[in-house]
C-alpha cells in the first residue's frame, strides 16, 4: 500500500512503507515514521527509547486481514524535558490496536449487523466491537 493509499484509506500520515509480510490469513505492512519531533514546540531535539513493536489492525482486504507493524518508542523531548509514548494519530485512542478507519467501519455496521457477526468478520474480540 503506497503512502498515499495509507493516508486515504486509513488516515495514516507521516509514515512510509518499508515492507510486506504475508502470513496465512493476513498481510502485515511494516511502516516507519518519517521523522520524529516534538508536537508541542516542533523541536527535533529528541531521543528515542524503549523500542517496541505494535501491530495495528486496519480494514481488511477482500480475503486477508491487514495489519500495520510499527516500531513504537518512548520519546524524550530534550528541549521540553518531557518523556512520553509517541502518539499515533490514526488510532481512536492511544491504547487502541485498530485504526480509526476500522473503528468507523464497525460503528457503521453496528445498526445493521450483530456484534458477534462483526467480531467474526473482522476477527476481533466481541467486547472490542461492543465498545466501539
Ligand atoms: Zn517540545
Amino acid at each position: 500500500m503506497s503512502t498515499s493509499l495509507m493516508y486515504h484509506t486509513h488516515g495514516i500520515k507521516g509514515f512510509q512503507h518499508k515492507s510486506y509480510r504475508y502470513e496465512a490469513d493476513k498481510v502485515i505492512q511494516r511502516i516507519e515514521r518519517k521523522e520524529f519531533f516534538c508536537e508541542e514546540c516542533g523541536s527535533y531535539n529528541i531521543t528515542r527509547q524503549s523500542p517496541h513493536i505494535l501491530l495495528i489492525q486496519g480494514i481488511p482486504t477482500l480475503k486477508k486481514k491487514l495489519f500495520f507493524e510499527i516500531e513504537g518508542h518512548l520519546i524524550y523531548y530534550k528541549d521540553c524535558k518531557g518523556r512520553k509514548t509517541e502518539s499515533l494519530t490514526f488510532l481512536p485512542n492511544p491504547k487502541s490496536r485498530i485504526t480509526t478507519s476500522l473503528e468507523r467501519s464497525i460503528v457503521e455496521l453496528r445498526p445493521h449487523v450483530s456484534i458477534k457477526a462483526i467480531a467474526e468478520f473482522f476477527d476481533l474480540n466481541w467486547r472490542l466491537v461492543r465498545d466501539c
